[in-house]
């Protein structure tokens, strides 16, 4: 076993989560655990904490070896893009946003943001 590549932890308010972003799963931690689901592998949880390591696997944040993960979420991705059921817009009112994300590609445009006019017009 192994862990899900689409799984991560958040620190929030000293409140520690695993996040399963494929299914949308999401648990929280009491500080002990959180601090052994960091440091040791499925394998080693399976023998340390058998129900935490059930849990995991039940809830998909540990998947076996040859789970094929990525393309799951492709084909998740494909369904929804070609879905009639579902209309999908996105609506970006800035090019200045302030998150800094890791992976972000933008460039962030100092003071990009939607005039009243371009926002006004969205909303109707
Ligand atoms: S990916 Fe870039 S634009 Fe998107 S939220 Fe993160 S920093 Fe902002």
């Amino acid at each position: 076993m192994r862990t899900n590549v689409y799984t991560s932890t958040i620190v929030h308010d000293g409140r520690r989560f695993i996040v399963n972003y494929l299914d949308g799963k999401v648990a929280e931690l009491q500080e002990e655990l959180y601090v052994l689901y960091e440091a040791k592998t499925p394998d080693e949880m399976a023998d340390l904490h058998p129900q935490f390591y059930a849990a995991m696997v039940r809830d998909g944040f540990y998947v076996d070896d040859d789970f094929d993960e990525v393309k799951i979420a492709e084909e998740g991705i494909r369904q929804a893009l070609a879905s009639k059921e579902t209309l999908r817009v996105i609506v970006n009112p800035t090019m200045d946003c302030n998150l800094r994300c890791w992976y972000c590609y933008e460039s962030h445009t100092q003071g990009g943001i939607a005039t009243p006019e371009v926002v006004g017009a969205i909303q109707t």
